[in-house]
């Protein structure tokens, strides 16, 4: 088996792995601070290490489980990366720069995997189209992060947190990789990782039976997006078909058990997609479902995707959709379509990739 790299350990399982090397337990604090906080790619860079122990730990002890990604920078800043696994798998992930055009950015938003592939499938995403491939590490998921953090720290100098918040709403379901996602955020979280606040850390489920309430236990459970996109069973099932998916009842009483256990924020998502889900009754339908309970719902007009025959509502069906929603007291900001032309949605640069190699 090859050596686990330095991303895929925590604190002491690291300082374990260099005392059976040898070396002194305090490396692995230096090593950490490389890693998450200057958002060091090699070795070499750590020119605090003895230069014999630089190069012993190469081979030793690798730093990075992914390659050099492709990168596309749309003009709003919006950055996406396609990170290749080391078995091949390209991995997405995208930084959004808030708000748009400012330098630096107050806030700078990673959106990452959980998974290669998904295997939900709902109608409307790129991510479930060819299926799942398998789980990603927690290394794995962490990069996406750190290679973005890079980016950000060399655009922008040393900004002292490069990313502000992650968002685990690339391609995948978290709750499928549960442990390996909590194993990630413990590297975004803790001080001897990223040092980003649990507040500013959101993972994005369809809701599957028990994930819920499992995180909520967890004492690293982060902020809770609820991917909802009905306001009835009916129509849940036309759009999320799964059948392990929980139905709209159960996804938002689940979601006041964690805002009341956790105290963290719960947001339903709701992609808007014209003549299935955005007309005024359905606002009406979700406003009953939602409203005095805490909850807010993030609207998102849908993102065009290639081979796919779902349509973005018209900005006033849209409009009319929020009225109502804030009429019965529910806030719902809608999300803006941001690096649209680098296919910013989730799947979309993965599917096109692979595409091109099958
Ligand atoms: N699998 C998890 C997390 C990843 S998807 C989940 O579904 O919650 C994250 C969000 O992206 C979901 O709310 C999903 O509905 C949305 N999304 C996927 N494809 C989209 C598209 N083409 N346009 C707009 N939103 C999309
Ligand atoms: Fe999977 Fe989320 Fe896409 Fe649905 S929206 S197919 S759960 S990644």
């Amino acid at each position: 088996m090859p050596p686990t790299p330095v991303t895929d350990h925590d604190s002491s399982s690291l300082r374990d792995a260099l005392v059976a090397m040898g070396e002194k337990a305090f490396r692995a604090g230096q090593i950490l601070r490389h890693v998450y906080r200057r958002c060091a790619l090699s070795y070499d860079e750590m020119t605090d290490l003895p230069a014999e122990l630089r190069e012993r730990l190469k081979t030793a002890l690798p730093l990075l489980s992914t390659g050099r990604p492709e990168e596309k920078k749309s003009k709003d800043g919006t950055v996406k990366l396609l990170v290749p696994c080391a078995d091949g798998q390209p991995v997405e992930c995208v930084m959004i720069p808030e708000p748009p055009g400012k330098v630096p950015p107050e806030r700078r938003t990673v959106c990452v995997s959980t998974q290669a592939g998904c295997p939900v499938g709902c109608v409307f995403c790129a991510s479930g189209l060819a299926g799942l491939a398998r789980n990603l590490t927690a290394g794995e998921i962490v990069e996406q992060v750190t290679r973005q953090g890079r980016l950000v720290r060399d655009r922008f100098g040393g900004i002292d947190h490069p990313i502000s918040n992650v968002v685990f709403m690339g391609m995948g379901e978290p709750f499928y990789n549960l442990e390996r996602v909590i194993g990630a955020i413990e590297r975004l979280n803790a001080d001897w990782g990223m040092g980003i606040g649990l507040n500013r850390i959101t993972v994005s489920t369809v809701g599957v039976e028990g994930g819920v309430g499992k995180l909520a236990a967890h004492p690293l459970a982060p902020n809770l997006a609820l991917s909802l996109h009905a306001p009835n069973d009916e129509i849940r099932r036309a759009v999320v078909p799964f059948t392990k998916a929980l139905t709209v009842s159960q996804l938002v009483s689940e979601g006041v058990k964690y805002r009341e256990k956790t105290g963290k924020e719960v947001t339903c998502e709701y992609v808007m997609l014209a003549d299935v889900n955005s007309r005024p009754e359905h606002a009406r339908e979700l406003a009953k479902r939602v409203s005095g309970r805490g909850l807010k719902v993030n609207l998102i007009p849908y993102n065009e995707v290639e081979g796919l025959a779902y349509k973005a509502p018209a900005a006033r069906e849209v409009a009319e959709f929020a009225r109502i929603l804030e009429a019965a007291g529910v806030p719902c900001p809608v999300r803006r379509a941001r690096g649209d032309r680098i296919a910013a949605a989730c799947g979309q640069l993965r599917l096109r990739k692979m595409g091109a190699t099958t």
